[in-house]
């Protein structure tokens, strides 16, 4: 999924006016993508001048980074080592079905995928 680089946006409009499905507005004079509305067709990230719109894979490290917080923030709840391993196995596995949820719909997306393209 794209997404901007809000530092990077002049707020110029382009992408704006090229989004196929109107999937991008301006607020405060930066680009801001529905996610909801968004085809991922990447268009915005061809056109934009300013290269302000990127590719999903760069927020990895980011989206970790915010795993990470969120897991500590609420790690604060507990007090003793015994409880604070139980809620980080509790996380780990939160963290798991949520990849396992992920691997399942790649699977039944490339399924899908083999009844449009051989
Ligand atoms: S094309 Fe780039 S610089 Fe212009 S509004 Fe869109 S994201 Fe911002
Ligand atoms: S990827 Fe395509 S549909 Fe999504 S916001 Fe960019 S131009 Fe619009």
């Amino acid at each position: 999924m794209p997404w901007v680089k809000q530092e990077d946006c002049t707020g110029c409009g382009l992408c704006v006016e090229e989004c196929p499905v109107g999937a991008i507005c301006l607020q405060d004079e930066k680009a801001h993508i529905d996610m909801d509305s968004c085809i991922r067709c990447g268009h915005c990230h061809d056109i934009c001048p300013q290269e302000a719109v990127r590719h999903d894979s760069e927020r990895i490290p980011l989206e970790v980074e915010e795993n990470l917080a969120y897991t500590a923030r609420l790690m604060k709840h507990f007090e003793t080592d015994e409880g604070k391993g139980e809620f980080l196995e509790r996380m780990r596995r939160h963290f798991n079905k949520e990849k396992v949820v992920a691997e399942k719909t790649i699977e039944k997306i490339q399924i899908l995928k083999g009844q449009y393209v051989q």
